[in-house]
């Protein structure tokens, strides 16, 4: 497995590399974003971590400019502090989830191994609700038979609201389960991507597959069929 990482931190990235390399990854570094954006675009990388603030070119473009050019490997991206704006833009320019910094370097390897898993999924173990159907061996989703594009972390979210979809989940609970390093627990994140989720899970807007309950939390309205 080949992962790229894009960090002008010259210590973080030190620290990242030689911890990927002794768990057996084969890793490329860059500190600059045009540097970055070559190494991902010309070499088979199964992974990058890309920070945003980046001289040469800024992490979002590097990922935008991937995904217009249909590089489909998995994006993880490294995030300030108090920034939730920046989660929810790096999630829509194409990247499948985010760290804030600063972080453990045992929940970035959790990340990684996730978005690994997932990228090389192996297609077991269906559920069905009505239209919708959760794959949980290739964590992917269809509606009406048709794969859904599900970030790495909306897949998280649904798959837990599924998983107790016979109980309310409190707004904290979900921050507890997606996010356990992460202190700042930004609901507003939460918040967008449920709003996100909901849009590519019913475009028509019927099926209403999460409700909110107000000053409670979400859940997941359907039954198995
Ligand atoms: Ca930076």
């Amino acid at each position: 497995m080949r992962i790229l990482i894009i960090e002008d931190e010259a210590a973080l990235r030190q620290q990242v590399v030689e911890r990927l390399g002794r768990e057996g990854y084969t890793v490329d570094a860059s500190s600059d974003g045009q540097e970055g954006l070559y190494l991902a675009s010309e070499y088979p990388q199964d992974l990058a971590v890309v920070d945003l603030g980046l001289p040469g070119m800024p992490g979002l473009e590097i990922i935008r400019t991937l995904r217009t050019k249909g590089h489909t490997l998995p994006i993880l991206i490294l995030t300030a502090r108090g920034k939730w704006e920046e989660k929810v833009t790096g999630l829509e320019a194409g990247a499948d989830d985010y760290l804030v910094k600063p972080f453990h370097m045992e929940e970035l390897l959790a990340r990684i191994k996730a978005l690994l898993r997932r990228a090389g999924g192996n297609g077991q173990e269906a559920l069905r609700f009505g239209p919708l159907t959760l794959d949980s061996g290739s964590q992917q989703v269809s509606l009406n038979g048709s794969v859904l594009e599900l970030t790495a972390f909306e897949y998280r979210l649904l798959d837990y609201l599924v998983r107790h979809r016979d109980k309310v989940v409190s707004k904290s609970e979900l921050g507890d389960y997606l996010y356990p390093h992460d202190d700042e627990r930004d609901s507003n994140v939460l918040e967008v991507l449920i709003g996100r989720l909901r849009r590519k899970l019913d475009p028509a807007g019927r099926l209403k597959p999460i409700e909110t309950l107000r000053g409670r939390g979400y859940r997941f309205t359907l039954t198995p069929a």
